[in-house]
């Protein structure tokens, strides 16, 4: 099923193929609809739908393979229903790659290198998606889970984050042993079930089997960035942004204890009051903003797109830097690239109305820049608090991998193939926001990116975990054609 109706997609595979006129185009389709009757009554719906890479896309959507952090929730009849229709979907790679199911759901693939010489590379992406926060589902254009397809533009939960990242990939191993591609050095994919709860199922027991197998990357690339239009920084040009470095994750739990008691002989301070006050004084006082790397390469590289006075400036980041981090600190989407946040998360205290609360416990979250350290921060919070009576304690906090080197031999890769189907697009090392798998890798390979190459407007980047999650055809495609590129250019090896 896979090759016989690539047709119409392969015209917007951005790697040399003239366009076709409409006429052509409808006689296709209407041959593609004729194929889709008669393979229906010969193989079940799901094979003869599945006609086009959007159209794979859309069935791996409509598996509902939600991550909840309450593990009784999980429906995991779910995630084998979608390793089956993949293993399915994707013949070559499933018979021709070493396959293996690390804890069950998660999927472990090595392409063997001919050259035993070069250390391999790896691939990773995620199979679990975030639940629909109640009360929003009917917010969505398209149910969230139906996999619906309309002008182009497939709906869902997934499109965005992370389905498309295994897509892409396996869309692109597809094609590449279909043309008879042979890797150099081995190129190993790892596809976790759990990222969205921590990954410690998945990525975690990946990352251990890989150290089994003795495997050591030059690099890897995970999920993280995308090219990107309209942002704040340069809105005149799509900026491809490959993330070689991430914010640390920090979540600080807050506690306080008072006597209690009737509500109708209060005490003049409670628990309550006490955490209250606690929490006010850390969200008054933000980190200072500044400008670390690489957001001080990205800047730089960005000065010759810029009029003045931002030229001027962002040329002298030397002079200007605390001015230049000052205002990025004004802007909600710039912010975070410039400082330490701060994000007060949830609080709890209180049984009935009538009863003063002992207890009162608060969760604050911390997202910290490269190079500042969860030590420093419980001291600050700390000297914020000033309070001897509110326990600070850390919940947990991981192993953040370093900043990757934007001059590597993987960079150049993802550059290459980034820059083959997005000519126009400025390629700048970035810092991803929030966290993701690589985590798990960060002793297993020597420089980790996160890029995937489809294109997102700075809007559409929101609907990452909210509301209408989407993605178009074009954009879809193009990913396709960069992780192609990508793993074309990583199988040549050095
Ligand atoms: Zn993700």
């Amino acid at each position: 099923m896979f090759q016989r109706n690539e047709l119409i997609d392969q015209k917007n595979l951005v790697e040399g193929f003239a366009p076709l006129s409409q006429g052509v185009l409808d006689t296709m389709q209407s041959l593609q609809c004729r194929a889709v009757l008669i393979c229906l009554l010969i193989f079940p719906t799901h094979l003869c739908f599945g006609a086009s890479p959007l159209d794979r896309l859309a069935e791996a959507v409509r598996f509902k393979t939600v991550s909840s952090q309450n593990s009784a929730e999980i429906d995991y009849e779910a995630f084998q229903g979608l390793n089956e229709f993949l293993a399915r979907t994707y013949p070559r790679t499933f018979d021709q790659l070493e396959v293996e199911y690390i804890n069950t759901h998660s999927i472990l693939l090595r392409w063997l290198g001919s050259d035993p010489e070069q250390n391999p590379v790896l691939f990773t992406a995620h199979t679990d998606v975030v639940p629909i926060e109640i009360g929003t589902e009917g917010d969505w254009q398209h149910p969230p889970f139906a996999g619906v397809i309309e002008n182009n533009t497939l709906y869902g939960r997934g499109t965005l984050d992370d389905k498309q990242g295994v897509i892409s990939l396996l869309e692109a191993t597809e094609t590449l042993l279909e043309e008879g591609f042979k890797p150099r050095r081995t190129l190993v994919f790892g596809f976790g079930h759990d990222e969205e709860i921590g990954g410690e199922n998945g990525a975690a027991a990946l990352a251990e089997r890989m150290r089994e197998l003795n495997l050591s990357f030059d690099w890897m690339v995970d999920e993280g960035g995308f090219v990107v239009s309209n942002t704040p920084l340069l809105p005149g040009r799509d900026l491809a942004m490959i993330n070689v470095a991430e914010k640390g994750y920090v979540t600080l739990t807050l506690s306080t204890e008072a006597p209690g008691g009737h509500s109708s002989s209060p005490a003049s301070t409670g628990a309550i009051g006490t955490l209250a006050r606690a929490l006010d004084r850390i969200e008054s006082n933000p980190f200072d903003p500044k400008l670390v790397e690489p957001m001080r390469s990205a800047l730089a590289m960005m000065s010759p797109e810029m009029s003045q006075p931002e030229r001027f400036l962002f040329n002298n980041l030397w002079l200007f830097d605390r001015l230049i981090a000052g205002q990025m600190a004004k802007d909600s989407i710039t912010q975070p690239m410039v400082r330490t946040t701060t994000a007060l998360t949830m609080f709890n205290a209180g049984v009935k109305e009538n009863v003063i609360p002992q207890r009162a416990e608060a969760k604050v979250n911390f997202r910290l820049l490269p190079g500042d350290t969860v030590e420093e921060l419980i001291a600050t919070i700390t000297d914020i608090v000033d309070d001897p009576t509110v326990n600070i304690s850390n919940d947990r906090w991981s192993d953040r991998p370093g900043v990757a080197d934007a001059n590597g031999d993987g960079f150049a890769v993802i550059s290459a193939a980034t820059s083959a189907v997005y000519p126009d697009a400025l390629i700048i090392p970035s810092l991803l926001q929030a966290t993701t798998d690589t985590r798990h890798y960060v002793n297993l390979a020597k420089d980790q990116y996160r890029f995937h190459g489809n294109s997102v407007t700075t809007e559409q980047a929101r609907s990452v975990h909210g509301t209408n999650e989407y993605i178009s055809r074009d954009s879809f495609n193009n990913a396709i054609s960069v992780a192609r590129g990508m793993v074309k250019g990583a199988g040549k090896g050095r």
